[in-house]
């Protein structure tokens, strides 16, 4: 598309946007009694208006029935951890056996790690992209330790070539290649946080299985903002957060993926609890674990309903909207805001978008690194109005969201941005 560096054609694109009354379902974020330009969708998704009503029915399931609304309530709380699978399923591209809502991220990397990191005296190697989340990176070295092993020798981390800042998948590829006899595991944040690289899954998982390794990928950054194919792709495992683009609030609940072919391998390695003990017994509270078919298996404890209740009434927007069609908005709505940044006056001068220019390799942020006076700017944005987010040493993140920012709030944040350079 041809686009255009004014209010009126910004305005234009948001009358032709088939998801624009998205925008009503949220709560949106004031500064000084303004409506703020919100653009940290990607680090704590808003509040759907729709949140407040259904965790209340939880609250009132709870004051009317106390423990009987296990299986009185509105949404019987014994199966709760059911009614998100269908929507959860499709934001991933999997089946309802291989999604489940449990936990935090962090956690669920851990448990997932147990199961698909079973370092051998040969194969021992993670491998993954420098810098990935310092939660991440305490995880698999956490993990390597964990398991006698160096951290040091253990993970390998990828960084990009001289003088790029976002990784080629063939250097991925050709690593993955190199170390293929010593891989245990390679894993990627598949939207990287701070550069905002979209990786390419596919590929990865191939040339990971094909080293003999396991493939697993933190969704973190990429659940809810880039429509993902796990089960076709044959991605092992996945975890995500909630509280990012799902919206689920913040410390939301978390989830995880796992591959139906694993789904009767009962053989690996977990740490159990009784909620991933075989449901129709498991209130028979007997010695010996048994764990369900798939994902399910993975469950520890009781599901916590209240985060449970927030995230579906999230889901149920994402269900209405549809993540292809929210990608679509979200591929014009974050290239807009690349063309409109790209026409400032030598914006080179300034700061570098660091993250890549393809639409296929990134999600809605756009990740700006800046050359001088990096934190002024960002003060003097926020001054006036606008919600970002700054990365240590010298990033802004930007996310528009298509759920509910609108190319006039990225119009007049271009405006904000262009004057603060000054
Ligand atoms: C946000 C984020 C986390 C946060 O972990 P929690 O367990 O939810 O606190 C971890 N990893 C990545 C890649 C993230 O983006």
């Amino acid at each position: 598309m041809k686009f255009e560096n004014s209010i009126r054609f910004a305005k234009k694109l948001d009358s032709q946007d088939p998801l624009h009354a998205f925008r009503t379902k949220f709560h949106l974020p004031k500064l000084k009694g303004k409506t703020a330009i919100y653009l940290t969708g990607n680090s704590l998704g808003l509040q759907p208006k729709s949140t407040r009503k259904i965790v209340d029915e939880e609250l009132s399931d709870w004051a009317k029935l106390g423990v009987e609304g296990h299986f009185h309530s509105k949404r019987p709380w014994l199966h709760y951890h059911k009614f998100s699978k269908s929507s959860l399923a499709k934001i991933v591209g999997a089946k309802p056996v291989e999604v489940v809502a449990m936990n935090q991220l962090t956690v669920n990397l851990h448990l997932m790690m147990v199961s698909f990191y079973q370092p051998t005296k040969i194969r021992f190697k993670i491998l993954t992209e420098a810098g990935a989340f310092s939660s991440d990176q305490y995880a698999f070295e956490s993990q390597a330790k964990f398991h006698g092993l160096d951290p040091e020798k253990a993970i390998i981390e990828l960084t990009p070539r001289n003088g790029e800042f976002t990784l080629r998948t063939e250097d991925i590829l050709q690593a993955i290649d190199e170390n293929k006899n010593e891989l245990a595991l390679v894993i990627f944040g598949a939207v990287q946080y701070y550069t905002g690289q979209f990786f390419d899954l596919e590929k990865i998982t191939k040339a990971g299985h094909e080293a003999g390794a396991y493939v697993g990928f933190d969704l973190a950054h990429s659940i809810g903002n880039v429509p993902l194919q796990l089960h076709k792709q044959q991605v092992d495992f996945a975890v995500w957060c909630g509280y990012k683009y799902l919206n689920s609030g913040p410390g939301g609940l978390a989830g995880v993926f796992v591959h139906e072919k694993h789904a009767a391998d009962f053989e690996l390695p977990r740490f159990a609890g009784w909620w991933g003990h075989r449901d129709k017994e498991r209130f028979q509270m007997k010695k010996g674990f048994k764990p369900m078919r798939g994902v399910d298996g993975w469950q520890l404890s009781n599901f916590p309903i209240l985060p449970g209740a927030a995230q579906l009434a999230s889901l149920e927007i994402f269900d209405d909207a549809g993540i292809n069609n929210l990608r679509k908005k979200s591929i014009s709505l974050t290239s807009y805001l690349e063309f409109l940044l790209r026409s400032i006056e030598n914006y080179n001068e300034h700061f570098t978008i660091i993250t890549p220019t393809n639409t296929d390799e990134r999600g809605c942020q756009l990740s700006l690194l800046m050359k001088k006076n990096g934190k002024k700017v960002f003060s003097k944005i926020t001054k006036a109005g606008v919600i970002a987010d700054w990365r240590e040493p010298d990033v802004i993140r930007v996310a528009p969201v298509p759920l509910y920012n609108t190319f006039e709030e990225v119009y007049r944040f271009s405006e904000v941005f262009k004057i603060a350079l000054l």
